[in-house]
């Protein structure tokens, strides 16, 4: 029989490698699903439809929302971004821990859907790190990445909030270090 998977949360600023890292974990681990948000922003070059976002315009997303076909949704530099619901219930029951690679807002708000919920932030090892890897991956203006890097800020408020931290130095101990939290949570007596 199988166990209904848990809801796995991870965020981080932009250009962190939190892309990356979950990237990693589902094709690296079985149990794992990644879910695919949907987003208004426009597609960077080498993204798919349905792959990396369902790419959707503004009144396609509230119209999503009206029709509480989302786990969460929030706004971030300018656009929406938002879980769709049905998806992750299926892939819960299951059995497959669905990881939600999503901003602090939505992250809160899922903590407070589901306490169950593990929150993990992904730290750079440095602020200096950080603004390298975001000018480094060149898929952004200088204008956009000054405003991910003063929402950064913004974001380090709530930090605290989540359950764990796990810093990316080396991608992969950092997938280690998520891996064994996963195992951790598992072994979580069953508290409803
Ligand atoms: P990007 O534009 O770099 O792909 O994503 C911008 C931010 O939106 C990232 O912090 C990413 O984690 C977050 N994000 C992506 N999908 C979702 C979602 O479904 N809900 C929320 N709340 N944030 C999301």
């Amino acid at each position: 029989m199988n166990h209904r998977g848990l809801l796995v949360v991870v965020s981080g600023f932009s250009g962190v490698g939190k892309g990356t890292l979950v990237k990693k974990l589902v094709t690296e681990c079985d149990n794992y699903a990644l879910s695919v948000s949907m987003t208004t922003r426009k597609p960077r070059e080498g993204e798919i439809d349905g792959v990396s976002y369902f790419f959707v315009d503004h009144d396609t997303f509230e119209q999503t929302i009206a029709q509480d076909g989302l786990v969460e949704y929030a706004s971030y530099v300018g656009n929406y971004y938002g879980t769709p619901k049905a998806w992750v219930e299926e892939q819960r029951n299951s059995g497959k821990d669905v990881v939600l690679e999503i901003e602090v807002q939505g992250a809160l708000k899922v903590k407070e859907k589901f306490p169950d919920a593990v929150l993990i932030f992904v730290l750079p090892p440095s602020a200096k790190e950080l603004k390298r890897r975001l000018e480094g991956r060149g898929t952004e203006t200088q204008d956009v990445v000054l405003k991910r890097l003063s929402r950064a800020e913004e974001e380090s408020a709530f930090v605290e909030q989540y359950d764990y931290i796990v810093v990316n130095d080396d991608l992969g101990a950092c997938m280690e270090a998520v891996n064994g939290i996963v195992r951790a949570e598992h072994q979580r007596p069953n508290l409803n």
